[in-house]
């Protein structure tokens, strides 16, 4: 008879934050399972999820720290970056840390950034998650941030970008808005057919990049009908901007706003311009209509929470564009990546990374631009770290390891090692980590009419944009699993 446990975790390949179950037979993870408890998936998965277990079992994971290509102790790895540290410029260390880290990590990483007296530290993840981010910073009356819960029990969802593309999982709650009571609206905002617009009863198709511009129009709109005041913006002008007629401006809008209830889902890509608009242009619609609420999808896990951690952590830090840029210039010189390959692709940032003072990093697997690092350091996932995360609706879960580490290490025990704290120490963290995380992001005051002006500057795109993730890949680590190895040979 097979003696297993069943036990739980979360996905963050994307920012639903999907509950996942392993079977665990010792130290070993045999299978992956469902989590059927789950209230956030129900026992669902995409197939970026059944990927979990490779974070744990796949062979090709590094098991070694390195320095240059020879194995060395753990010891030595970080006593290497110590001394390289200790005698550099703070102005030329950066550090930068992954979207998919625990709340836990970023505080740590926070801390580390203040003891060495810097503020080139940055989440890594998607540019367009980043942009869109900041769209969360900026002040609206109410905080109308809606839990996934809520999703499928409205009457209209308004859906801004192919958001299946980016969690699947979400599927079954449009698919019960949808035919879940007579007269239910999905309106979805992307100038493609997407699997997403396959739901929509309504499809508006902007010019690629005109999004925050339609949802201005339809700010116009609701505002005026609502006797809220009026909005300056002639609908035609939106109308010659994004393609989409007037009428049909007024018609989404008076559906969405007439609905009892309503949801925005928006899914940030490279596709649209000025993510942070449209991120804050959504909050305002919520503010203006009654009873409606938001979200926006991340496609890595802690976006959310590895952000405000930082924001809340280290004052006036470095944004990522910002990063890249010191690192382009030369102005960053030693370099602390921890947990990602956000660069695979920049011809010009990886010929600097070529010719660092320190380039250290922290990986689950080998990734090839990094191959003139000084020093690899084989990273623990979540799995098999624990912590806790906040997820695209605001919600904070704490995992458990599923496994023990097997050498590796995590993020945590890395930035805990240039501290030198102790385990005191980190229990004490946690608790500070969950209630910064809580707090959500440090607001900024914005003036709604500077903003709606913007949006109709924002540039069209020239090209349909295309997606820059898929069901089976958002991202360097993801690439590295089998599917995408045997499908994409030649990018792997
Ligand atoms: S929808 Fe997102 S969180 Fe859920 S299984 Fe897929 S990638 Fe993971």
């Amino acid at each position: 008879m097979t003696n297993y446990k069943l036990k739980k975790s979360i996905c963050l390949f994307c920012s639903l934050g999907c509950g996942v179950c392993f079977r665990v037979d010792g130290e070993r993870v045999t299978q992956i399972d469902y989590d059927g408890d789950n209230p956030v998936n129900n026992g669902s998965l995409c197939p970026r999820g059944h990927y979990n277990l490779e974070l744990i079992e796949h062979p090709g994971r590094l098991s070694d720290p390195m320095i240059g290509s020879r194995k060395a102790s753990w010891e030595e790895a970080m006593a290497n970056i110590r001394s390289k540290i200790k005698d550099a410029d703070p102005s030329t260390i950066g550090i930068l840390l992954s979207g998919m880290a625990s709340n836990e990590e970023a505080l740590l990483a926070g801390k580390l950034a203040r003891a060495l007296g810097i503020k080139n530290i940055a989440s890594a993840g998607d540019p367009s998650d980043l942009e869109a981010y900041e769209g969360t910073k900026l002040e609206t009356p109410v905080c109308s941030l809606g839990k996934v819960g809520e999703i499928d029990s409205v009457e209209a969802l308004l859906i801004v970008g192919d958001i299946l593309t980016r969690s699947p999982v979400l599927s079954q709650r449009i698919n019960r808005v949808k035919y879940g009571k007579r007269g239910n609206k999905i309106i979805v905002i992307d100038p493609n057919r997407s699997h997403t617009s396959w739901f929509a009863t309504n499809h508006l198709k902007p010019r690629p990049g005109c999004e925050a511009a339609l949802l201005a129009g339809m700010i116009k709109v609701i505002s005026e009908d609502n006797g809220k005041g009026p909005v300056d913006l002639e609908l035609e002008q939106v109308a010659e901007i994004t393609g989409i007629p007037s009428s049909s401006i007024i018609g989404a809008a008076r559906e969405f706003n007439c609905a009892a209830s309503g949801f925005v889902l928006f899914a940030p890509s490279a596709g649209k311009s000025r993510n942070d608009l449209i991120k804050y242009l959504t909050r305002v619609i919520c503010d203006l209509s009654p009873n409606k609420k938001q979200a926006a999808f991340y496609s890595f896990g802690n976006t959310l929470g590895v952000n405000v951690i930082l924001d809340r952590t280290v004052e006036a830090r470095t944004s990522f564009p910002e990063f890249k840029e010191k690192i382009k210039s030369g102005e960053i010189m030693n370099l602390i990546l921890l947990g990602d390959n956000v660069f695979a692709g920049d011809p010009d940032i990886e010929k600097k990374l070529e010719r660092m003072n320190l380039l250290a990093f922290s990986s689950i697997f080998p990734q090839k631009i990094y191959q003139n690092a000084q020093i690899t350091l084989p990273l623990a996932s979540h799995l098999e770290e624990g912590g806790s995360f906040k997820l695209a609706d605001g919600r904070v879960e704490t995992i458990e390891p599923v496994v023990g580490k097997a050498g590796r290490r995590s993020n945590s025990d890395i930035i805990t090692s240039l501290l030198n704290f102790n385990d005191e120490d980190r229990e004490k963290l946690k608790a500070e980590a969950y209630e910064l995380a809580g707090k959500g992001p440090l607001m900024q005051k914005a003036n709604p009419a500077e903003k709606i002006a913007e949006s109709l500057e924002s540039s069209p795109k020239e090209e349909y944009p295309i997606e820059n993730i898929t069901h089976f890949g958002n991202n360097d680590l993801v690439r590295n699993f089998f599917w995408f190895r045997a499908n994409n040979r030649s990018k792997a």
